[in-house]
């Protein structure tokens, strides 16, 4: 059978998130600062009113490089992509 190749599309989001205290940033990608939304919902995550007036809305998560407060910046992108996939292709299952 000869290959037939099928461009899928696909966009991801992402957050800027910035801690204060070592100034290490990140983008985000939207499902996982999802995940901690619903997490903090889920929790009923209460935050203090410092946390309050920094997270934009947004859900607090950890700084992985020193573990304080990790917060939203308020910056967001969009990256557009695609790959190409062979419809010839058994699936693996
Ligand atoms: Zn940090």
């Amino acid at each position: 059978m000869k290959p037939k190749m099928v461009e899928h599309k696909y966009t991801e989001k992402y957050y800027k998130y910035q801690c204060y205290k070592c100034n290490y940033w990140e983008w985000a990608p939207a499902d996982v600062v999802e995940e901690f939304a619903d997490m903090d919902e889920y929790c009923k995550e209460e935050y203090s009113l410092e946390q309050e007036g920094k997270r934009k809305g947004m859900p607090v998560m950890v700084c992985p490089n020193c573990d304080a407060d990790f917060y939203y910046s308020g910056e967001k992108k969009v990256e557009e992509g695609s790959y190409l996939v062979d419809e010839n292709e058994p699936f693996p299952f």
